[in-house]
């Protein structure tokens, strides 16, 4: 029954997922209601019944294991396997837990391992199982920042900027600053690639990003952390780019059978920058442009996102490059299920009623 519903409610989906209280003197704003998908939130600092309710295909709450999280977004990513393009992407605000859901958390025991690790545990172990097809799997790796984007998994470009990153605390910040970003500048053109609109499953839509051959999740782990690695060296200039930028991680599946038809999937794994609302009377230059070009993109996501879920003739895909970028993967046949993060404390109030507002949007079919 539960495939049937997924089936009538569209290729889209929606999870919720909640983070622990982090804070521990922090009262909760959210009041969890149970396995039917809803979830009922409340302002704890206003007196009057501030009660809202959402409606989402799951809820995850804060008591949540990985495994957990992992075990109902299977059976999505095993589909690439058979052909479908799938995205998942972690929505929320900075800290609301998207790259633990995406990446796991660093220390590194089992359970905490993120959903990028265990889905290619998964696709290598179907493509050794099934001999009836022989699979060919590549990644690529780029982030979109600024509208631009750029190939976290070229080797060279990464260490550019490492004598920079030394000498910096022996002068005055903001003549450094300037510096790195004028080179920041340089290696950004230098790096941007372009979006081709490619017809059809078969091709590639940054055909220049780096792609690689992979064997074994130890494989994709390695790159992965290649690309961390590239990405972590951007942010020296600009505090915290990480969670400024939009990372996708894709995953190529190519597949032959014995009588010779091919299939070719990709699974995109989208770890979106911060949602959260920059304050326009407080930031100035590059972090306005910044937070301007990440509304921007995110609203563009939304608005892709409700025109597939209203079945509109027209999809407005070409309004960002993430969504250029993924044009061939959202729609059509394509399965997506976006992961809106939330926190759960009181304070975060304001950022979790409007992650929930996005989501909700995105979950109207
Ligand atoms: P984001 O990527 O959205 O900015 P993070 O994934 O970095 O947020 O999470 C912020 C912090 O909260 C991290 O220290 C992370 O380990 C922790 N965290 C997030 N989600 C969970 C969770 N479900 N369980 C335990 N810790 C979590
Ligand atoms: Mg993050």
């Amino acid at each position: 029954l539960y495939n049937i519903l997924q089936e009538l409610r569209g290729n889209i989906r929606v999870f919720c997922r909640i983070r622990p209280n982090l804070k521990f003197e922090a009262k909760s704003c959210i009041e969890y209601i149970g396995n039917d998908g809803s979830l009922m939130i409340f302002d704890p600092c206003k007196s009057q019944n501030t009660r809202k309710i959402f409606q989402f295909n799951k809820v995850f709450g804060p008591a949540t294991t990985q495994g957990e999280v992992y075990k109902e977004t299977q059976s999505l990513i095993r589909s690439v396997m058979d052909g479908y393009n799938v995205c998942i992407f972690a929505y929320g605000q900075t800290g609301a837990g998207k790259t633990y859901t995406m990446c796991g958390s660093s220390n590194g025991s089992c359970e905490e391992l993120g959903i990028n690790h265990m889905a290619l545990n998964d696709l290598f172990q179907i493509s050794s199982i099934r001999e009836d097809i022989k699979y060919d799997i590549h990644v690529q790796m780029v982030e979109i920042y600024n509208e631009q984007v750029r190939d976290l998994l070229a080797e060279d470009g990464a260490n550019t900027k490492y004598p920079f990153v030394l000498i910096f605390f022996f002068f005055p910040t903001g003549f450094w600053l300037d510096i790195i970003s004028y080179f920041d500048l340089l290696i950004n053109y230098s790096n941007t690639l372009e979006i081709m609109n490619c017809s059809g499953n078969g091709g590639l839509s940054i055909p220049n990003a780096s792609i690689r051959g992979v064997q074994s999740t130890a494989d994709v782990l390695n790159l992965m952390k290649l690309g961390e690695k590239n990405r972590a060296f951007s942010s020296t200039a600009m505090n915290h780019r990480s969670s400024r930028s939009h990372s996708v991680l894709t995953v190529h599946v190519h597949g032959k059978d014995i009588s010779g038809n091919t299939i070719h999937s990709c699974l995109h794994l989208v770890d979106l920058a911060g949602s959260e609302r920059v304050d326009k009377s407080e930031v100035t230059g590059d972090q306005l442009k910044e937070a301007q070009h990440i509304n921007k993109s995110l609203s563009c996501l939304g608005d892709v996102i409700t025109a597939l879920a209203q079945k509109n003739s027209h999809i407005p895909y070409r309004n960002s490059k993430l969504t250029q970028l993924l044009q061939n993967s959202l729609g059509g046949n394509a399965k997506m299920l976006m992961f809106a993060h939330v926190s759960p404390e009181s304070d975060s109030h304001g950022e979790t009623i409007s992650t929930l507002k996005f989501a909700q949007r995105a979950s109207t079919v």
